[in-house]
């Protein structure tokens, strides 16, 4: 697990104009992403403060060849190849004798278009957010919320990696098969309980042959970063069809993920203490077990919610926060899903991405989803302006959020995640 350095150092200013300060991409985050500029090629960049700065342009002050419209073989660096290039930049960025150099290749982020910042392979989520867990289990299975396996196997199953897209890419209402509780057969028609899911994104790094695994002490090394992800649920869709087999149209048609990759070194200062389980609870089997990953493999990050619908929209009203909570609430770590997950010898390769699951806190105010909030659409959410939801409507533009704290540190956050529904076509 990498170390806090000097790239950390909560007194480092940037020479970039209003980088110092900036809620999500100080100079102590250095987040890469993939950018264009109109029609232009894709190329990879580093995020800094309201601006971008292209990397394939100052590649020759870079001690890494970036180039491509994909991340893929900046994962694929061992572990100090990346903190050396984390470092390079960092000195860029912050001495002033730069300045003339960089200047021209920095952009402002609002007039640029971000894309996915890897070819993603291969795509799974978790389910490791253990109140959500036991929240939506209770709904399907009031007598029997959370199944005998939670405790010792990082649930998950393989999603769709094909229509995950990038913040701001709107999302079509899907159809599909649902049965309601009074009719004799299903109907196929727009999902009438779309739902967001607050998760984590985690972006595989180095991977591992076939049929080779990865072991607990060594996993953290094979992951690059990190980005927030919204995996949309249609939750009629998914309770007609999830068993016997899992999740399948219910949650495919499309995810949304923050294009800004926060890698794993710019996390170090935000590790902390994975929570204890509670008592009776059984220990990790031994190849999910590591002291050091006990000890701080989980993160210090301040996870939100917050829903814009069009009625907000037009009156020119704020998103409206629907929830908060710490990415604490997960009762396996990141590197416990990627150790599991390679544990039957399933080789992983840079750029897949695993989600965490839908994180939520124990309280309602810290739900990860409406599915939670609403009570499976029994108790609809008050909005400020009087609206209700129980579940998503036409216009509604969802926006999650993540922010790292540490005290002593400067926090840095994720940037956005935000895309609006539009109607089934
Ligand atoms: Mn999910």
């Amino acid at each position: 697990m990498t170390m806090i350095d000097a790239t950390h150092d909560p007194a480092l200013t940037s020479w970039v104009p209003g980088a110092d300060g900036h809620a999500d991409f100080p100079i102590q985050n250095l987040p890469y992403g993939i950018f264009s500029i109109g029609d232009g090629e894709k190329r990879p960049a580093v995020a800094i403060g309201d601006k971008l700065l292209d990397l394939s342009a100052v590649s020759g002050l870079l001690p890494v060849e970036l180039r491509g419209a994909t991340l893929n073989a900046l994962f694929a660096l061992p572990a100090e190849r990346r903190l050396a290039l984390r470092r390079k930049l960092s000195e860029l960025l912050s001495e002033d004798n730069h300045r003339p150099a960089l200047t021209p290749y920095l952009h402002d982020r609002s007039a640029v278009t971000m894309h996915l910042p890897a070819a993603i392979g291969d795509y799974t989520d978790f389910y490791v957010g253990i109140h959500h867990a036991n929240n939506i289990g209770r709904q399907f299975r009031p007598d029997n919320p959370l199944l005998p396996n939670y405790k010792y196997v990082p649930i998950g199953y393989h999603g769709r990696a094909s229509s995950i897209r990038p913040s701001g890419v709107p999302l079509v209402r899907p159809k599909g098969q649902r049965k309601p509780p009074e009719a004799d057969v299903p109907v196929v028609a727009p999902s009438a309980r779309l739902d967001y899911e607050l998760e984590l994104g985690v972006w595989i790094g180095r991977g591992n042959a076939l049929g080779e695994t990865i072991p607990i002490g060594e996993a953290a090394d094979h992951i690059a970063g990190f980005c927030l992800l919204n995996d949309w649920s249609a939750r009629d869709f998914q309770a007609w069809e999830y068993q016997p087999l899992g999740p399948f149209l219910a949650k495919n048609f499309q995810s949304t993920i923050s294009p800004w990759v926060v890698t794993a070194e710019a996390l170090a200062p935000f590790r902390i203490a994975q929570p204890e389980r509670p008592e009776g609870d059984p220990k990790p089997l031994p190849y999910l077990w590591d002291a050091d990953d006990q000890g701080r493999g989980a993160l210090g990050i301040e996870l939100g919610v917050h829903l814009l619908t069009a009625k907000m929209r037009e009156a020119g009203l704020p998103p409206h926060r629907l929830s908060k909570g710490p990415a604490s609430n997960m009762y396996w770590t990141v590197a416990q899903i990627v150790t599991h997950h390679a544990s039957n010898g399933c080789n992983l390769q840079p750029g897949d991405l695993l989600g965490t699951g839908t994180i939520s806190a124990p309280s309602e105010d810290g739900f990860g989803s409406l599915m939670e909030l609403s009570r499976g659409g029994t108790q609809p959410v008050k909005l400020p302006n009087g609206e209700e939801r129980s579940f998503l409507q036409d216009g509604d533009e969802v926006l999650l959020s993540a922010t790292a704290r540490a005290d002593g540190y400067v926090p840095i956050g994720f940037g956005e995640c935000r895309a609006v529904v539009l109607p089934a076509r």
